[in-house]
């Protein structure tokens, strides 16, 4: 399926643009055969490009508010984060439930102190998160 350049008849690869010998224009062998379903444009005759029509999702998310998350986070701890964050949320439990818990059980109640960097990580973590997802709608 070689091309045969026209000024020196060096044999190209098929998909080759230029001639690998001389640098000419090489003509395609296989003309690209026009759609004859494509009916011509009546302004200017020439055959309907099909349009690719992309459709952009633009569906406007509601902001959180930054005290709403900061306020459900210090009362309700990591279950108040799910209105900010699920994934946070999700992982402060497993931190709390996980590493906190067993400490506590271990050091019989004195690992509860634990709680209390838990607990402020979390109002951080809710309001960063809605902060976070409040830039990225407005873009
Ligand atoms: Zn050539």
């Amino acid at each position: 399926m070689n091309q045969s350049c026209t000024q020196c008849d060096a044999k190209n690869s098929d998909d080759a643009v230029f001639c690998d010998n001389c640098g000419t224009r090489l003509q395609r062998a296989t003309v690209a055969v026009a759609p004859s379903t494509a009916a011509p444009n009546p302004h200017d005759g020439k055959p309907n490009t099909n349009q690719v029509n992309v459709t952009i999702n633009t569906i406007a998310q509601p902001s959180k508010s930054t005290t709403v998350a900061g306020i459900l986070a210090f009362f309700f701890g990591p279950l108040g984060m799910f209105y900010s964050t699920v994934s946070g949320a999700l992982i402060m439990i497993l931190i709390n439930t996980l590493i906190i818990l067993p400490i506590m059980i271990f050091t019989v109640g004195f690992g509860a102190i634990l709680y209390f960097p838990s607990w402020l990580v979390g109002i951080v973590w809710a309001v960063m998160a809605v902060n976070k997802q409040n830039t990225i709608s407005v873009k």
